[in-house]
């Protein structure tokens, strides 16, 4: 049976440099699917979509809700071509309802154990328009190693820096911050995987560089230790978001291979400060990620909170514009308020203002946006700052010797077809 797996295109923040990671969401689906499934996985993002009609089946594997717009489009386009479609991931299960009206079947929730059954009702005909698993979470020793393998490698470098892969460790997070929906995806219970499963896959993975894509490495310091210790000897070089603020975790971390990590800055205060100068005291780069238009957020404040990450050197800083995405806290108080302003989900890009702003005009919020990323990076771009991280990183793997130099020649052939 012959799947089209795609990853629809999205826009990109115009303010960032352009570079494409291997998405997750995909290769994680893609091993938990029968082996009678071969799998043509299309990434939108770094090739052209050739619609396929040999295909027994397409299926849309969708993260963001900007991807919606153009996965509907591939989703109206096979169907019409007879070809039925199947939709999974993260946008998929905040937008369910919508979903349906362009899906064949809709999966909602995470995939370890259940495809047997999508596929076996799809090869008997009487494939269900809805498998909701939401919230009925899978024991986490079923999540094996990605399968990696349908991922054309060469087209994730950039300017022949080779670009990193995903990977997780746990999933689900007791936090329950209000712009984001992780406690209605992957529930607010902290579900780590077994140290030994997560070894197996890094072991597996060809590339040196690594991102965790876990919410958070702060929920649980006896797993995180034993996490690290036993990365260490992998002598992978990896980043994460933030991780636990605790000196025997940070410099386990540092040991292990991370090289640096997202890290939210919410406010000027001396703990965030500290946090930022104990990680780079571990040799730890800093991203800051910024969320520009709270409530508490003026144009005195936004402009003090920019100087502020200069003062601290933070390496990197990536602005944002708060976005009420469905199923998250901040959304529910918006709407209770009517201050949401545009449904259109191609605008939740996270660098235009779909709500009212409490303290400032929209325009106002998309001036300071600008004169954020402007300021910041007013001496040197975010491509020579992203350059300097990597030259960090670089000088790390000549001391381990573990650097290894892209090599063009390596490149798989990739035969270019005009998209339809
Ligand atoms: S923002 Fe991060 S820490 Fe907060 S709830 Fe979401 S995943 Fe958890």
């Amino acid at each position: 049976m012959k799947m089209q797996l795609i990853y629809p295109t999205w826009p990109r923040l115009e303010k960032q440099t352009q570079f494409h990671l291997p998405p997750h969401g995909p290769v994680v689906f893609a091993a938990t699917l029968p082996e009678y499934v071969e799998v043509d996985f299309i990434d939108e993002n770094v090739q052209p979509l050739v619609y396929d009609p040999d295909i027994d089946i397409a299926g849309l594997s969708v993260m963001l809700t900007c991807q919606l717009p153009r996965a509907f489009e591939i989703a109206d386009r096979y169907r019409g071509m007879g070809i039925p479609v199947l939709f999974g991931g993260i946008a998929v299960m905040l937008h369910s309802q919508e979903v349906e009206r362009h899906a064949d079947s809709v999966f909602l929730g995470e995939a370890e154990g259940r495809m047997g059954e999508v596929f076996s009702d799809f090869r008997q005909k009487k494939m269900k328009k809805v498998y909701d698993y939401m919230n009925i979470f899978p024991d986490i020793s079923l999540v094996g190693t990605a399968k990696r393998d349908i991922l054309k490698r060469d087209l994730y470098n950039y300017r022949g820096i080779q670009m990193l892969d995903l990977v997780h460790a746990s999933r689900g997070c007791r936090f329950n911050c209000f712009p984001c929906c992780n406690g209605f995806l992957g529930g607010r219970q902290f579900r780590p995987r077994p140290v030994e499963t997560v070894i197996k896959e890094m072991e597996s993975i060809p590339n040196n560089r690594l991102f965790i894509v876990d919410n958070s490495l702060a929920h649980d310091k006896a797993w995180l230790i034993e996490l690290f210790t036993a990365m260490k000897p992998l002598k992978k070089k990896w980043v994460s978001h933030p991780l636990m603020d605790d000196d025997q975790v940070l410099k386990l971390a540092a040991e292990a291979g991370c090289w640096y990590v997202y890290q939210a800055v919410f406010d000027t205060s001396a703990v965030i400060e500290n946090r930022i100068k104990r990680l780079h005291d571990h040799g730890i780069g800093v991203e800051g990620t910024i969320l520009l238009g709270t409530d508490d957020h003026d144009e005195t404040y936004i402009k003090t909170l920019v100087d502020f990450l200069t003062q601290i050197k933070i390496d990197l800083a990536e602005f944002t514009i708060l976005t009420p995405f469905p199923k998250s806290p901040i959304r529910k108080q918006y709407k209770e308020q009517k201050r949401i302003l545009s449904n259109n989900w191609i605008d939740y890009t996270c660098d235009k203002v779909v709500f009212q702003p409490k303290n400032m005009t929209c325009e106002k919020l998309e001036e300071l946006y600008n004169y954020a990323w402007d300021t910041f990076y007013s001496n040197g771009g975010y491509q020579t700052k992203m350059g300097e991280l990597f030259f960090k990183v670089i000088k790390k793997e000549i001391l381990d010797k573990t650097y290894r130099r892209y090599n063009p020649r390596e490149k798989r052939s990739f035969k270019k077809t005009k998209p339809s």
